[in-house]
């Protein structure tokens, strides 16, 4: 609250004591989601605007920017330092996180990073000290299921006493495909990091162990990952979540839960759009990606 309070106020004034009606954003990484967003803070979001962008890959954030009539910045250090920006979204790819973050930190800019907020212990608690050391909160990782409806009617239900007192919850995180660039560990770190996050939300509680089990590999997934996986999370008040991690699963973007609680359980389904009944029995449309399920929550996010 704190956070809009101040950038309300600056809204009014600018930085120059110019008189401007949006928060001027600047988004830095231009690929698909820094694109979506900078299409959403123009289309979608009351009083936003874009105010710059950067990219490495120069013609694509020109493009963008001519169509949304924003300015290209030559470095990412300049949209930081401009005095025409007041605020940044990072959606570059997740090792830059810290540095960029860190930068909007220090220069007293709130700053949308998307998750990962980066892609080692020792990065994360470096931008974690750097917001402790300016004294405010300024920074936020780009969390959208928190502004999912379906996630916060979850969230009510665990917390109004509909179901008791929550225990435990089974999650399912399917891909239909994840591209070559995802290596390694990233099925958690940059898929299953959404469930870390959003079940110490749902149980207000820190994560205290997280058990990973590989599972029999798929013979059409990804040769170079462990797909699918189970992951066991632990939380600090007892609560377990058993989390199904499936990049490759093919069919369709499926991402649903059940919360466990001592009077009766709540669940997240695909929201529902249209059913066919015919003669191929009765059919429901599953999200293709990401960017379909979870669309309106962005918006929610970077409203916020
Ligand atoms: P992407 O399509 O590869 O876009 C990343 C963009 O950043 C590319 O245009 C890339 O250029 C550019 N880039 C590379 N190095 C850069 C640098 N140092 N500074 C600025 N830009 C740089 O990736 P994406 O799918 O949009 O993902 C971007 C981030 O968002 C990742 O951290 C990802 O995990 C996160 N994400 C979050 C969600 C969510 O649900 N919250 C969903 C999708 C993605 P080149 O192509 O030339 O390298």
């Amino acid at each position: 609250m704190a956070l809009l309070t101040d950038l309300n106020s600056k809204s009014l004034t600018g930085t120059e004591g110019k008189k401007h009606m949006a928060i001027r954003v600047g988004v830095i990484g231009t690929g698909t989601i820094g694109s979506d967003h900078v299409r959403r803070l123009t289309n979608d979001v009351v009083g936003a605007s874009v105010g710059g962008v950067f990219d490495i890959a120069d013609d694509r954030a020109s493009q963008l920017a001519s169509s949304v009539g924003a300015r290209v910045y030559a470095r990412w250090q300049d949209l930081v330092a401009s005095d025409d920006i007041d605020a940044v979204v990072v959606a570059s790819p997740g090792e830059r996180h810290p540095d960029q973050t860190i930068a909007c930190i220090e220069a007293g800019k709130p700053v949308l990073c998307e998750k990962p907020i980066a892609t080692a212990m020792s990065e994360a608690v470096r931008v974690v000290e750097a917001e402790v050391a300016a004294g405010r909160r300024l920074a936020q990782v780009g969390f959208m299921r928190r502004y999912d409806a379906g996630y916060r009617s979850v969230k009510a239900a665990m917390t109004d006493g509909t179901i008791g007192e929550p225990l435990l919850a089974h999650a399912v995180h399917r891909n239909p495909a994840v591209p070559d660039s995802f290596q390694g560990e990233m099925s958690l770190t940059d898929s299953v990091v959404h469930e870390f996050d959003v079940f110490r939300w749902l149980f207000d509680n820190e994560i205290v162990s997280v058990l990973v089990l590989p599972v029999k590999q798929s013979p059409v997934g990804a040769a170079h990952l462990r797909d699918p996986q189970i992951i066991v999370v632990q939380l600090a008040g007892g609560e377990v979540v058993t989390i199904e991690s499936f990049v490759n699963c093919r069919y369709g973007y499926d991402v649903r839960c059940e919360i466990v609680g001592s009077l009766g359980t709540v669940s997240l389904d695909n929201p529902r759009t249209t059913v066919v009944v015919g003669e191929n029995g009765r059919q429901e449309h599953i999200p293709g990606d990401w960017r379909e399920r979870f669309g309106p929550a962005y918006v929610s996010e970077l409203q916020a």
